[in-house]
């Protein structure tokens, strides 16, 4: 505003449009001069996501794929609750380089960082919508009370298990998170950043002062060295368990707070009673207090470059009942959306080979077989730590030139030739949509 020779409080009209009253159209924006509202149309954007396709799960699950600036394709997916609230499951990279041989996203590869900005839009347009059905169901009755219709919605948790890996973006998770805290009033406890296990960001953010009291979820899957690399080559990339285990346990000693750790339930792989101890006896042998580790349990969500098959239900169960006798809290989570590809990066996926192979449509026949995906539910407490709605002002530009792998940090040089291996590796994988256009 200074710069187009405005007062500095202008930005603060243009922003309360925005976040108080869901207004991204400068020609409503009716308190600002002609003039600014002219600059802002030509050389402004509201937000650099665009929808590229939306689906509805008879379950009320909402998952969307967006298109960023530079055509990358993303993935939100929007899960409602009975009681009104709301969680919102949103990516942190564009692809990801981890690899994991379960995962739609890892079989996708690496493209590129989100920056803050794509991160925190993912969080913010679903925030505004929620507002805006809020708006329309609220009235004033005779006496000047506030009445609700309906139920009340809003958006009250979001967890990091998109696409990508935060902790492979850490700056840039750090910074959305921040914005997600102070602008949208989501308190940092309701914000699950769930990581395959960047043992050195673990490290950092555990006295990081400036990552809000998020929680971490850790995506365990195995509980041994050789099954775990097996399935997740980040496993042997950083350390493998010997390094993992005890960066958790240094983090719920310092920061007193619980960990969750992921179990995806593969067919006869990590789905039965051994497998539950071998966990229970992990979490012993490093030191980790039972009583500060949770475990969600999901069946596997099929992929098409993965072999693995769901869990049967009886073995949840048995996995689940063998945890808990041996002191861990474990919880089997619902797949949410498993007739809309809501698991992570599978509707990406189909759009890019749509887009490639110029297929007729990429939506899923509801009850198809091959679409039984979902996604974790959240692990929301009924603690209610709402932030008071602070309202601050960021500088955060969308930046593509500026926005370097720095992330993570690397302690040997030949850590570091690995990843630059694996990267290059990926990204000659990943299919570009504006080249396809
Ligand atoms: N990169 C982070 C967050 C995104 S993935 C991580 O790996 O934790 C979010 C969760 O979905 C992770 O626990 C991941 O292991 C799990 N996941 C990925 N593909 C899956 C699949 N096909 N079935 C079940 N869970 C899956
Ligand atoms: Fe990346 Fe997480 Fe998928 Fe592994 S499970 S490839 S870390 S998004």
């Amino acid at each position: 505003m200074v710069a187009w020779g405005h007062p500095k409080y202008r930005a603060q009209q243009v922003y309360n449009w925005i976040r108080q009253q869901g207004v991204t159209d400068v020609a409503l924006m009716t308190n600002l001069p002609q003039t600014l509202r002219a600059q802002l149309s030509e050389f402004s954007k509201p937000r650099s996501l665009e929808i590229a396709a939306e689906m509805v799960s008879k379950d009320g699950t909402i998952k969307r794929a967006y298109r960023c600036a530079d055509g990358q394709m993303i993935e939100s997916v929007l899960m409602p609750y009975k009681d009104g609230r709301y969680t919102a499951c949103i990516s942190s990279q564009a692809g990801c380089a981890q690899g994991c041989v379960f995962c739609a996203t890892g079989q996708m590869g690496f493209a590129r960082q989100l920056t803050a900005d794509e991160i925190f839009e993912q969080v913010a347009i679903f925030a505004n919508e929620l507002q805006q059905q809020k708006d329309q169901q609220q009235y004033i009755d005779a006496g000047g009370q506030e009445i609700q219709h309906g139920r009340a919605t809003r958006l009250s948790n979001v967890v990091f298990m998109g696409m990508g890996e935060p902790l492979a973006n850490y700056r840039n998770v750090v910074k959305a998170v921040n914005r997600i805290t102070n602008d949208l009033g989501i308190g940092a406890r309701k914000i699950t950043v769930s990581t395959v296990g960047i043992v050195p960001n673990i490290v950092k953010l555990t006295t990081d002062p400036d990552m809000p009291p998020i929680r971490l979820a850790v995506s365990l899957h195995c509980a041994s060295d050789k099954e775990r690399s097996d399935l997740l080559p980040a496993n042997r990339r950083y350390g493998g368990l010997d390094e993992l285990m005890p960066a958790l346990r240094d983090y719920i000693e310092t920061t007193g707070r619980r960990i969750t750790l992921e179990w995806a339930l593969i067919q006869g792989e990590n789905d039965n009673a051994d497998s539950a101890r071998t966990l229970a006896s992990l979490v012993q042998r490093y030191g980790l207090r039972r009583d500060m580790v949770h475990v969600n349990v999901i069946p596997l969500n099929p992929t098409g470059g993965f072999e693995g098959t769901p869990t049967q239900r009886q073995n949840v169960n048995v996995f689940v009942k063998t945890l808990e006798e041996h002191g861990i809290a474990c919880t089997p989570r619902v797949r949410r959306g498993i007739d809309i590809d809501a698991g992570c990066g599978q509707l990406t996926s189909k759009i890019q080979k749509k887009e490639a192979h110029e297929l007729q449509s990429f939506i899923p026949s509801i009850n198809s077989a091959s679409s039984i995906v979902g996604v974790y539910e959240d692990d929301a407490t009924v603690d209610d730590d709402d932030a008071a709605h602070n309202f601050v002002l960021h500088s955060n530009s969308v930046d593509f030139e500026s926005d370097e792998w720095d992330d993570p940090t690397f302690s040997s040089d030949a850590d570091e030739q690995e990843a630059a291996r694996i990267i290059a590796l990926v990204q000659g994988t990943t299919i570009k949509l504006d080249e396809l256009e």
